[in-house]
């Protein structure tokens, strides 16, 4: 079975309940009817009840953009997984660079956040990535083996099939610069070499790339074999532009 394309929109700290509303609205009109491609939008907490409302009957995804890894308990501030289903989100991104980067979050607090989100039956979105620097000194593949090893390593075969990888270069997010589709689809077709080389069913894991996607060079990416889809941050902002990178002509 081909892996189903999957385009997602992180939408960060963007967006009043109105805009998210009207975003939404936009987008299910537009592309909420896609034949074989998923679509996945992930408002800010505060517009998970409203995007659910604009995109209700239509194929349009509902994620959230963090998870805490506990159940319930005295987190001041953290969204529990059982939360998160409650308003109607059938995903989460979880280990985004942001994440990383500037709330310190560890490998081992990600590895726990996509295990309570499996356990409650919400699809993680892992992200993972390297830095310029990182890059510059040959380690992506390092980096990112062992990021994708923190958060893969043991599952069961069942529990791989639900997650989506989303491969975003730091250097890639937010800058305008984004990997070639040949630097994109090496790192990709590494990741996916690793999974194999973990026992699981890599075949079937979605990797999808992250980082500056654009409507105009979309559809350069999703030529190459190994990249499934995108996670797009900027873009996804805006119906047209969003649209037309889930309309991809590959
Ligand atoms: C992101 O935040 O996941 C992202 C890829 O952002 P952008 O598309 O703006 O680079």
């Amino acid at each position: 079975m081909p892996r189903t394309p999957v385009l997602a929109g992180n939408w960060k700290m963007h967006c009043s309940i109105a805009e998210a509303t009207a975003l939404a609205g936009g987008l299910a009109s537009k592309v909420g009817r896609v034949e074989g491609r998923r679509v996945i939008l992930a408002p800010p907490f505060t517009a998970l009840g409203a995007v659910r409302k604009a995109i209700e009957g239509t194929k349009i995804e509902l994620a959230a953009q963090n998870v805490h890894d506990q159940s319930k308990g005295a987190f001041t501030g953290e969204v529990s997984p059982a939360m998160l289903v409650d308003a109607g989100a059938t995903s989460v991104i979880v280990g985004h660079s942001e994440r990383r980067a500037l709330f310190g979050e560890s490998d081992d607090f990600i590895r726990r956040k996509i295990e309570s989100a499996l356990a409650i039956g919400l699809g993680p979105i892992v992200c993972v990535g390297e830095t310029l620097a990182q890059r510059d000194d040959g380690r992506t593949l390092a980096v990112v083996g062992s990021q994708v090893d923190a958060a893969m390593r043991g599952l069961d075969a069942a529990a791989a099939r639900r997650i989506v990888i989303a491969y975003e270069p730091v250097w890639a997010i937010g800058t305008g610069r984004v990997a070639t589709r040949e630097q994109a689809q090496e790192v990709h077709g590494q990741i996916r070499a690793l999974l194999q080389e973990m026992g699981l069913p890599a075949a079937d894991v979605p990797i999808l790339y992250g980082g500056s996607v654009k409507p105009d060079n979309v559809d350069g990416l999703m030529a190459e074999p190994d990249i499934d889809g995108a996670l797009v941050g900027g873009a996804s902002l805006e119906v047209d532009g969003f649209a037309r990178i889930v309309e991809y002509r590959a």
